[in-house]
């Protein structure tokens, strides 16, 4: 089916593509969202909300509905190494403070306000081919759709579609995997998440609401089995207990402009899960993003997309150490647990990274 031309049309509704389109909408753009999975879906995630997004969060209007879902609020971050030592790090309290909410909810939440805020959105629909069409983009999906629009956005993800129907997509590694999985949460278990090292990766943990538990593990494919072992013993999981995967954790950044394709989130961008961090950025790209397409519509200007690349750069500017730290930390369990053993002995140490990250 045709589709009247649209101004802006963002591949992928998750926290990137759904920020976008609802600023892309508030401005008075033609939006339109493409996403593949029929609302609600779960995503590999630790579910954790950076205090950082609160102001994005603020500025679509969502502040109270958010606090109004399922949530864990985190007040500290226990670290454990790989002997068992633990050391923790408080988080921000009160209105910054940071939270685990379900991504079923959470991501469901997002696209409903790019509705509400005029967007239109096709969930179940993949985008499957894309071709420049005079001075914009026709894609077609899966499902038989067809879709003009002047701009396009690509908020699909780590896998990009788009990237790699534009050639962009770097061959990726598979040195690593995630596996995520929710399970009951165990009792006293209290207002905290747990990033604990393991021999071939590491588990994050955090509860998302008073009876689940966001289970997290990361591993090189040949140790996957052994961290799956370690979980079912330690939480007393089924035989048969489903996970969740995704992979790669690690890909090469890409331009995040290309004239008038813009690429949001993951899709420009990923960092190491462990840092907590990715939601923020999807959200934050997606909402300056939106700003350069209205440029790009409204003014035909040709500086709008160098100025998405600035402001995206910007946005990770002074940031990104960390992420290397902390892929190194997770890269060898055995270094990254030797690094927080010498932490306890200087806390400022890690006082200074975690404020780093959630502030
Ligand atoms: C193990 C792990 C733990 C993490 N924990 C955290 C955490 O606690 N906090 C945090 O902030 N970040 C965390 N992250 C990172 C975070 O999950 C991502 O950064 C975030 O989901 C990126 O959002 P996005 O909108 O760019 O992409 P996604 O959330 O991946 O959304 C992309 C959307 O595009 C859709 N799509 C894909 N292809 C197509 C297509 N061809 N056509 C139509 N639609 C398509 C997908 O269905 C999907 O809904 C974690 C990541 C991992 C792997």
């Amino acid at each position: 089916m045709a589709h009247p031309i649209c101004d802006v049309v963002i591949v992928g509704g998750g926290p990137a593509g759904s920020s976008c389109a609802g600023f892309c909408a508030a401005s008075g753009l033609r939006t339109m969202v493409v996403e593949r999975e029929k609302f609600p879906r779960e995503k590999v995630c630790g579910d954790c909300l950076n205090p950082q997004c609160w102001p994005i969060i603020r500025r679509l209007q969502l502040e109270d509905r958010v606090r109004a879902l399922p949530h864990g609020v985190l007040d500290r971050v226990e670290f454990v190494s790989l002997r068992g030592r633990k050391l923790c790090a408080e988080l921000p309290r009160g209105g910054n403070a940071e939270i685990a909410v379900k991504r079923s909810l959470f991501d469901g939440l997002l696209l409903k306000r790019a509705r509400e805020l005029g967007a239109e959105v096709h969930d179940g629909a993949t985008v499957t081919t894309l071709e420049k069409s005079g001075c914009g983009w026709k894609l077609m999906t899966r499902e038989g759709d067809e879709i003009r629009a002047t701009v396009l956005v690509a908020a699909d993800g780590r896998n990009s579609t788009v990237a790699r129907l534009m050639n962009l997509l770097p061959r990726v590694a598979k040195e690593r995997i995630a596996l995520q999985a929710h399970i009951p949460l165990p009792r006293q278990f209290g207002n905290r998440i747990v990033l604990e090292w393991l021999p071939g990766g590491y588990s994050g943990q955090a509860p998302t609401n008073d009876h689940e538990l966001n289970l997290c593990l990361v591993g090189r494919p040949g140790s996957v089995g052994a961290l799956q072992d370690w979980a079912k013993k330690q939480f007393g999981l089924p035989a048969d207990q489903a996970w969740r995967s995704i992979t790669p954790l690690t890909r090469t950044a890409l331009s995040p402009a290309h004239d008038n394709l813009l690429l949001v989130g993951d899709a420009a961008r990923v960092v190491e899960p462990f840092t907590g961090e990715g939601i923020f950025y999807a959200m934050r790209s997606g909402e300056i993003a939106a700003a350069a397409a209205a440029k790009l519509i409204r003014e035909k200007s040709s500086c709008a997309a160098r100025e998405y690349v600035r402001l995206h750069a910007a946005m990770y500017r002074g940031r990104l150490w960390i992420n290397v730290l902390a892929r190194l930390a997770v890269v060898s369990p055995q270094i990254g647990s030797a690094f927080f053993e010498i932490a306890r002995f200087h806390p400022g140490l890690l006082r200074l990274l975690t404020r780093k990250i959630v502030s």
